[in-house]
């Protein structure tokens, strides 16, 4: 092999491990080989590789420059893999042997492999990439979406129209798993009336593995073959099937690739029916009853639950779910109306719809909501399903939901911090002691970085829109879109209705009169996407996009369209304040305000999900105190009322105080405030520490008392 294809190998190898997502020179490598492909690709190294023409990758790696980054990069990748002195290691031995199994519908790690929606896939992304890093095995389990999630362009009349994109497997860092002979592993799953088969894809995350299930296999029908051809898409059916080969088949997946999980942890109830497959593995080989079976299941098991209303949770039909759920229960050897009934939230009536969170909930030990006033209304809401006891003593705690820094956090801040926290600051992220240093970070250095940071965003946003324009056939504007002088403020998340992204457009002059202050202007980037066949959030979408159109507001309040994890990282390190207005207490957790602490923004936000309990008076800003109202229209007016009031009497004020070199002391120290009392605590470093000392520790080692509220 001459030194050029081992340099090719060494590159594959690089692209094929997704641990090149979270270091920032092993990305710089690969937009360097073609910085123009590399963005036609959507950062895909894979998918760069093949396009590239192979002189000029030679070209590029002969440089000797290149050569030494790509054996660097290389050998600190095999260094990585094969660490032994981690975290994990002294704290979580019993784990070492046989890992977590997690299931997810969605997992977010990077935009190149586009099987998320939205918080709830990135948290399960950014959770497998602390588990790696902490050195804690992990098997992820989803499905591989071949036409992945939605991707949304805004049409001339500001209307979102749902793009689905077929992608190929061989485009995606995923490789078959293959068994013993060399064949990828695949194997059948029952549906009503026939049998589905399943081929089973492997992902690298770091140490973490990930194993994603796919229908598209030559032995089903082609109605079949499109059971996982989209995330959330199809009615009730196609989602129960879905859930199906999620959780049975995802299960069985484990099996046939030589896991054996010492904890099962569903994140959402979408996988719940997992427990009921890995009980009837139990009855099958263990010969227990179904009823010890199902004992031991609960016991090792854990829960993530994200939805704090009734309707967000799946209720299929009885005659739906009873075709269903058959096969499983005679496996179980159980009847199949007490299979029903694990998921009834009324087990005495037959005609009942069922339910996989009341499923889950019944069926593990271990069950948490993921903040903690998503604790108190998830105790509230499952009450009636724990008769006889408070509410206090409802089974269900809460970890807070954390994020992955080195995903989220921009490479400029991390030499400030490598500079004033010290070179291993990233090993010591959950320590309080390490934040109490930030404090020596100069204002005007931070300062600095920032409008770096925000330079590089309105650069890119003003991309977005000229991409846009030009699709759309539309003149250039007169002035260039959006001022770097001027305070930036953010909002970009799924479009659901409850996150409120038209708080501010219920009084349009008052709206002018912020953005348009003679001293204190303001300027506003939205971004998000709405669900395919969810009307109200594409009405939203469009409110914000029209705006764009009102003179008072072009170039001042602009809409980025399709969202997705390259927009957020570009948007959550350059705004100087993001916005949150979700109707309290409807936001989980939320967790793209948590990447924004660390990269040198503030907090502007209702008090809901993570931001009700890190808020301490000085470290953001607080929209109203928490207040609920019966009816919503009332309570999203007062709400709209209080943001007003924040960000004309605190927010612009403190943005536009300048000290005599023109530095906006107090915002700095805020922000420093927020990075001090904040950052130990809202990231997945230590969320994956508390699962495994809460969660996974006691269930790997069948304790079966319940988590502790807290
Ligand atoms: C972080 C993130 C989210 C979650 O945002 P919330 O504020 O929790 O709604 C959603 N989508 C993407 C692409 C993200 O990166």
């Amino acid at each position: 092999m001459t030194e050029i294809d081992g340099t090719f190998q060494k590159l594959r190898e690089l692209a094929r491990n997704l641990w090149w997502s979270w270091q920032p020179d092993i990305r710089a490598i690969f937009r360097e080989l073609d910085p123009e492909i590399w963005r036609i690709v959507y950062h895909n190294p894979v998918a760069l590789l093949q396009r590239i023409n192979p002189d000029e990758i030679s070209r590029r790696v002969r440089d000797l420059e290149m050569q030494t980054r790509i054996n660097q990069a290389h050998r600190r990748l095999k260094q990585y893999l094969d660490g032994c002195d981690s975290w994990g290691t002294v704290h979580a031995g019993p784990l070492l042997a046989f890992p977590v199994a997690y299931f997810s519908a969605e997992f977010g790690l990077h935009q190149s492999l586009p099987i998320y929606s939205g918080g709830l896939g990135v948290l399960a992304g950014d959770h497998l990439k602390s588990m790696s890093d902490l050195g804690v095995p992990v098997v992820g389990v989803g499905l591989l979406y071949h036409q992945g999630y939605v991707h949304q362009l805004i049409d001339e009349n500001g209307w979102q129209q749902d793009l689905y994109e077929p992608i190929a497997a061989s485009e995606l860092p995923v490789d078959p798993v293959r068994d013993a002979e060399g064949n990828q592993v695949r194997f059948a799953v029952e549906l009503p009336g026939r049998q589905v088969w399943v081929k089973v894809w492997g992902v690298a995350a770091g140490r973490s593995r990930l194993l994603l299930l796919d229908a598209r296999d030559d032995a089903n029908t082609p109605e079949d073959q499109e059971l996982t051809a989209r995330l959330y898409g199809g009615d009730q059916e196609t989602r129960i099937q879905q859930e199906i080969l999620l959780g049975v088949g995802g299960f069985r997946a484990l099996g046939r690739v030589g896991i054996k999980p010492s904890v099962l942890h569903l994140n959402e109830g979408h996988s719940a029916f997992a427990l009921l497959e890995r009980a009837r593995e139990i009855v099958e080989h263990q010969g227990l009853t179904p009823q010890a079976a199902l004992r031991e299941v609960a016991a090792t098991s854990v829960f993530t639950t994200h939805t704090p209303v009734e309707a967000g949770h799946d209720h299929f039909r009885a005659d739906l779910a009873s075709r269903h759920l058959e096969a499983l229960a005679q496996g179980l050897g159980l009847p199949l109306s007490e299979v029903m009934a694990l998921g009834s939230e009324t087990p005495s009536d037959p005609a009942a719809p069922f339910c996989p969170t009341v499923l889950a909930l019944k069926l593990t030990r271990r069950t948490n909501g993921v903040s903690a006033l998503h604790g108190r209304v998830s105790r509230k809401m499952w009450h009636h399903l724990y008769p006889g006891g408070p509410e206090e003593q409802v089974p269900i705690g809460h970890i807070t939901n954390g994020v992955h820094v080195r995903t989220w956090l921009a490479a400029d801040m991390h030499a400030l911090y490598v500079q004033y926290l010290g070179p291993r600051w990233l090993e010591s992220l959950s320590r309080p002691e390490l934040w109490s240093r930030s404090e020596r970070i100069p204002e005007a250095e931070l300062w600095e970085v920032h409008q770096v940071l925000k330079a590089r965003l309105l650069t890119f946003v003003r991309r977005r829109l000229a991409d846009r324009r030009e699709r759309l056939g539309l003149p250039d504007p007169l002035q260039e879109p959006l001022h770097p002088e001027v305070l930036t403020l953010g909002f970009a998340r799924r479009f659901a209705t409850y996150k409120r992204a038209d708080i501010l457009f219920q009084d349009l002059d008052r709206l002018d009169r912020l953005v348009n202050h003679p001293e204190r202007p303001v300027q506003i980037v939205f971004a998000g996407k709405a669900h395919p066949r969810d009307t109200g959030g594409k009405t939203l979408a469009q409110k914000v996009a029209n705006l764009e159109r009102d003179p008072r507001f072009a170039g001042k309040i602009v809409f980025v369209e399709n969202y997705s994890m390259h927009v957020g990282r570009q948007l959550v390190q350059g705004v100087d304040v993001w916005l949150n207005a979700p109707r309290r207490p409807l936001e989980a957790c939320g967790t793209s305000g948590e990447k924004c602490i660390l990269n040198g923004a503030l907090n502007c936000s209702i008090l809901d999900g993570w931001w009700a309990e890190g808020y301490d008076g000085a470290n953001g800003f607080a929209v109203g105190s928490g207040e609920i109202h019966a009816e919503p229209e009332i309570q999203d007016e007062r709400d709209g009322l209080a943001l007003f009031e924040t960000l004309e009497n605190e927010v612009a004020p403190l943005y536009y105080d300048r000290d005599a070199t023109g530095l906006p002391l107090r915002w700095l120290q805020r922000v420093k405030r927020g990075m001090r009392t904040l950052a130990w605590r809202y990231n997945a470093d230590r969320m994956v520490m508390d699962y495994v000392r809460e969660c996974y520790l006691p269930a790997a080692g069948g304790e079966t008392s319940r988590m502790p509220s807290r």
